[in-house]
């Protein structure tokens, strides 16, 4: 299997246009475990970990633009009080080990239904940028990202470039549900973001689905009924609850049943609203 060791971002689109039989690697921890289990066998692996851009985040005209190969450790270390959703999730990723090397780029790259950078990233509106050395740039939003399991719209002769997306406007949450609290594959997953000045509130939906998803009713079932001035009504929150659970669409498996899985989202749903209903009341009385 040859190794390809691009040093630059453009030596890297070219290896990808010219060998795309090869695997990009950034931290390793999905493509080295699928090559351990002979999941995949790919004709060479495309090393991005010394491309210097892919390694830095950087604020762009007021959004931050975090490169493929920042790692999950310093998401939370680095970009915690900017990206709270994104940090929480990065926070229950596998273990140290894996969130020193793990990076939100490669769970895009992966795109399984399970990866938790996902729903922070749907409900927040990042945005992926993507490049080819023939195509250049394109800015996927990251609702048009997820196609089905383990399928992106990344197109062949693409690569990540870096992640897209605002400095939160409100209080995130992510929250998780797994069979145990460290090294688990998540069983179902929720994120919500509030942006209080627009009157919205995003969602993502992890686990519970072919795909990574908004829960796009309950998205208008809020903002056609908070009353952001006064405290979160109880049936509000149970009925923004049902409706994530609607929008999921489970399977049964080893992790988890559909069922299970369904319930599980609607009370993420809605303890993730309290929790950041009670950081919106509590910023404004401050
Ligand atoms: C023990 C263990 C525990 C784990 N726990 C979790 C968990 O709790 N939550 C979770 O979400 N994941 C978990 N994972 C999966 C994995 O760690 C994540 O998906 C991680 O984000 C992958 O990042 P990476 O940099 O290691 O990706 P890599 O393995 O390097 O790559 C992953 C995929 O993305 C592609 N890719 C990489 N970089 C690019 C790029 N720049 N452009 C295009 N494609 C690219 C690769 O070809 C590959 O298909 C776990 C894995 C292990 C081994």
């Amino acid at each position: 299997m040859d190794f390809l060791r691009p040093a630059t971002w453009q030596e890297a689109l070219s290896a990808r246009a010219d060998r795309p039989g090869a695997a990009p690697v950034q931290g390793g921890t999905d493509v080295m475990v699928e090559i351990n289990f002979d999941v995949r066998r790919p004709e060479a692996l495309l090393d991005l970990t010394r491309v210097p851009e892919l390694g830095r985040w950087e604020v762009v005209d007021g959004v931050y633009r975090i490169g493929a190969n920042v790692t999950y450790a310093r998401v939370i270390t680095e970009l915690g009080g900017a990206l709270p959703g994104l940090a929480q999730a990065a926070r229950t990723v596998g273990s140290p080990q894996i969130r020193n090397r793990g990076t939100v780029g490669g769970n895009l790259g992966a795109a399984s239904p399970a990866g938790d950078s996902h729903p922070p990233l749907l409900a927040a509106g990042a945005v992926v940028e993507a490049e080819s050395r023939d195509g250049g740039v394109r800015l996927i939003p990251a609702e048009e990202f997820y196609l089905g399991v383990k399928r992106s719209a990344l197109r062949p002769d693409e690569l990540i470039r870096a992640i897209r997306v605002r400095p939160a406007p409100g209080p995130q949450y992510f929250s998780k549900v797994g069979t145990r609290n460290a090294m688990v594959i998540a069983v179902c997953s929720f994120a919500i973001a509030l942006d209080p000045a627009a009157r919205r509130a995003g969602t993502g939906i992890g686990s519970a689905a072919p795909t990574p998803r908004r829960a796009l009713e309950a998205e208008e079932f809020l903002a056609a009924e908070l009353d952001w001035d006064a405290p979160l009504p109880p049936a509000l929150a149970r009925r923004f609850g049902e409706l994530c659970a609607r929008a999921a669409d489970p399977i049964d498996d080893v992790r988890g049943t559909a069922a299970y899985r369904r319930h599980a989202v609607a009370v993420l749903a809605r303890r993730t609203l309290g929790w950041a209903w009670d950081d919106h009341l509590g910023r404004r009385a401050a």
